[in-house]
């Protein structure tokens, strides 16, 4: 019998490629983020096991126990970890080493912060810059009004790639709600690059809005619940 998590698996995968054919997109542009938040080390190493290679988590603490735990388990297999939480600029440091993508870029204090720890080891730090797009105040993100003076400043910084753009809409129980905040990053992801920045990610889709986030452009979905089911804490 297939376990629970390689049914969900499954699932999410065939449901990323149905909204990839629905927009007539290709589902292999597309790259699944499973975040592993809360996820012990042992259903981690599952999921490595069935295939999953991309994993996000959101606290920088958290990452530093279980991500050296899983790489001693998992010699030579190549994994890349996406940090999607809000980043406090004094974790930085650690963020930079543990990390091959940073989606949490909002400020240029924090910006100047990974760059610095980045050049230290003459690591290119890949980031994506998230974009607040809702009045809601508890949401992090740069006001889409300051992206374009963020985007000039980090090209300066040689040891600092921005990829994309990253949003997270407000919480709804309907999908369709989302729709709009996805489709305003999409249109900040194109001016940026008619401006010359050539952007190449937009992250945007959690479990309950993937589908949507797909139909509107997202190269990188989010996905938690859908794969290890509802967290606890
Ligand atoms: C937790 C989290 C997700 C995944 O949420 P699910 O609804 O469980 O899929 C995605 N993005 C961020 C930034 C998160 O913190």
């Amino acid at each position: 019998m297939m376990s629970d998590l390689l049914r969900n698996i499954s699932n999410v995968f065939k449901r990323i490629s149905h909204a990839a054919m629905r927009a007539g997109r290709n589902p292999e542009e597309i790259k699944l983020i499973a975040v592993t938040k809360t996820v012990s080390p042992e259903r981690i190493i599952e999921a490595i096991e069935a295939g999953l290679r991309i994993f996000g988590e959101n606290r920088v603490q958290e990452a530093r126990e279980k991500i050296p735990e899983i790489l001693k388990k998992c010699p030579g297999i190549t994994l890349s970890w996406h940090m999607i939480g809000t980043l406090q600029k004094n974790k930085a440091k650690y963020a930079v080493k543990l990390f091959d993508v940073i989606h949490s870029v909002d400020s240029k204090e924090l910006a100047i912060e990974i760059h610095k720890e980045a050049e230290k080891t003459g690591k290119i730090q890949d980031t994506l810059i998230e974009v607040k797009l809702s009045p809601e105040e508890s949401k992090h993100g740069i006001r889409p009004e300051e992206l374009f003076e963020l985007l000039e400043f980090t090209s300066t910084l040689k040891n600092l790639h921005v990829m994309g753009l990253m949003t997270i809409p407000p919480y709804s129980e309907n999908p369709e709600d989302s729709r709009p905040y996805f489709r305003r990053l999409r249109e900040l992801f194109e001016l940026a690059n008619t401006k010359g920045f050539q952007l190449k990610e937009l992250s945007m889709g959690m479990s309950g809005d993937f589908e949507i986030a797909i139909e509107e452009g997202a190269t990188m979905v989010r996905i938690g619940t859908a794969l290890f089911g509802e967290r606890i804490k």
